[in-house]
């Protein structure tokens, strides 16, 4: 799995399109040159510009979706939220790229990103819940959900709302954008349809991409004057296992199964063309839409600088003088990993708007974001209440124990009576060893006073027999006497003291 990091900063890829049979037909030259093996291009001869990919005239749909998008699916899977943005001018292969228009006629190898990347999310979804089932795990359980607006004029319109009336474009819409207390932006009243195949997501953009406001201009017969924006919502509850409570008193540990909800959002955004108004050529209706489109556009460039220059780390950053940026809010410096693919046509005609197109993407690699994973609060709050019932646990033990006691006052503190327990419990034990001590010098006394007992009557015996003097038995026997004596009372009191130790104890 790759590394993600907190901190990431807004990738850039440049893809160059072919030139276009009526370009080659205009003898149009082509101006841009890629260094080989660099992420690196020239336009003319000295404008050189860097960024994170390059992709040339002959780059395959396969190709670009391999090696900028993929892995932002696959992050999705693990909480992290996604966006990629297709800017340049109108006909330089953003929609191409992106996918979101629909050409009966498209070849398999033609497909562009977003049904790849549908179709990559629902093949790990089926890869998810197999390899659960495999493993006699419970599946994870997914929700995708999908939504897909257009910005128009500084208007949002909610292409799968179907009891939407066409002609009343201009009404406005009761579509409000907010932001929840951790920065991120969430929209009200747009039309969410839950998709669960990549034919039910395919049939969702079909139905949203032909009611896209198109109209002609001399640039792009198909050219969109708005900025088109899927947005999928991938909501996944897993079963994840936690090993709790290593033992003390039950050896080993045990398994703890709980849900893990984690949520994601991937953006698909198809901007609007790039060029000034009045290379087009617009007028009346067609320009009033021109400026509209380029607000957005320039409420994004002035968001970009703001968020990329060094020079203006700390301001303000304008989300709010668009809808465009209001909505891409935590796409850019916020909570999301963020991909933009800078759209050009190498032919020499288009070398202004070119140069403007590379400008612009080149400043959006210094936009750092803060990326982070969607994990549920309930998941978190679980973990923290099960710490929080093991240490009450081992307070409790030590009440139990009378380790702690809370005094009339109600403060709480650790008991005295607790290590003068443990002291008297240490004497105690020595003195019972006393005791035993004692025990054995009491029976050896015992002995030792029958064996006197019974050489006083021998004595007796031989006095009665052998007429020794008298004077010196009577002097032998009170000698014996005194120290039966002695011993009676250190036996006395060896037996009080024993008794006392008892009691005591
Ligand atoms: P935009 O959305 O930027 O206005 P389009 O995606 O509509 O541009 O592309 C303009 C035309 O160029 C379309 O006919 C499209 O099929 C063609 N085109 C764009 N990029 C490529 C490419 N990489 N390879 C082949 N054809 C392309
Ligand atoms: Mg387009």
């Amino acid at each position: 799995m790759t590394d993600r990091p907190d901190d990431t900063s807004v990738r850039v890829a440049l893809r160059i399109r072919p030139q276009s049979a009526k370009e080659r037909i205009d003898m149009c030259q082509v101006c841009t040159s890629v260094t080989p093996g660099e992420p690196q291009v020239f336009l003319g001869k000295d404008k050189g510009f860097t960024y994170d990919f390059v992709f040339n005239m002959q780059s395959s749909q396969f190709e670009i979706y391999d090696n900028v998008a993929r892995d932002l699916i696959d992050g999705t899977f693990e909480g992290y939220n996604a966006t990629i943005l297709a800017y340049g001018q109108t006909g330089s292969g953003k929609t191409y790229t992106m996918g979101t228009g629909f050409d009966i006629s498209q070849l398999p190898e033609e497909v562009g990103i977003i049904p790849r990347a549908v179709e990559h999310l629902f093949k790990g979804i089926e890869e998810r819940r197999q390899k659960a089932v495999e493993t006699s795990k419970v599946p994870p359980e997914f929700k995708v959900n999908a939504q897909f607006m257009e910005l128009y004029n500084e208007e949002i319109i909610d292409l799968l709302d179907t009891t939407r009336d066409p002609n009343e474009k201009g009404k406005r819409s009761h579509i409000k954008i907010h932001e929840d207390a951790h920065g991120g932006i969430y929209t009200v009243g747009v039309t969410t349809r839950q998709v669960v195949s990549l034919q039910d997501t395919i049939q969702c953009l079909k139905t949203g991409s032909l009611s896209r406001s198109t109209a002609s201009t001399n640039m792009n017969a198909q050219s969109s004057r708005s900025h088109a924006i899927f947005t999928l919502h991938i909501k996944q509850q897993r079963v994840v296992s936690e090993e709790v409570g290593e033992g003390k008193e039950n050896e080993g540990e045990e398994i703890m199964n709980e849900f893990e909800t984690l949520t994601a959002k991937f953006h698909f955004v198809d901007l609007a063309g790039s060029e000034r108004l009045k290379r087009t050529g617009a007028t009346g209706e067609r320009a009033k839409e021109g400026i509209s489109i380029n607000c957005g556009l320039l409420a994004l460039g002035n968001v970009i600088s703001a968020l990329g220059d060094v020079m203006k780390k700390g301001s303000h950053v304008p989300y709010r003088d668009s809808k465009l940026t209001r909505l891409l809010q935590d796409s850019l410096g916020g909570n999301s990993q963020t991909l933009m693919i800078a759209c050009i046509s190498p032919s020499d005609r288009d070398f202004v708007e070119t140069l403007n197109t590379m400008k612009y993407a080149n400043r959006a690699r210094n936009i750092k974001n803060k990326v982070v994973v969607n994990q549920d609060k309930t998941s978190r709050q679980i973990a923290e209440l099960r710490a929080q019932v093991m240490q009450l646990q081992e307070e409790l033990l030590d009440y139990k124990q009378g380790k702690r006691m809370v005094d009339p006052d109600g403060v709480e503190s650790f008991n005295d009576m607790f290590h003068e327990n443990t002291m008297l419990q240490t004497e105690n034990d020595n003195l019972r060893q006393r005791i035993k001590a004692m025990q054995v010098t009491i029976d050896s006394l015992n002995t030792k006073n029958t064996e006197l007992l019974a050489e006083r009557t021998a004595n007796n015996i031989t006095n009665v027999e052998g007429g020794a003097s008298s004077d010196e038995v009577s002097k032998l026997i009170s000698g014996y006497i005194r120290e039966i004596e002695e011993l009676r009372q250190k036996l006395m009191e060896s037996q009080t003291m024993a008794d006392q130790m008892q009691r005591s104890v």
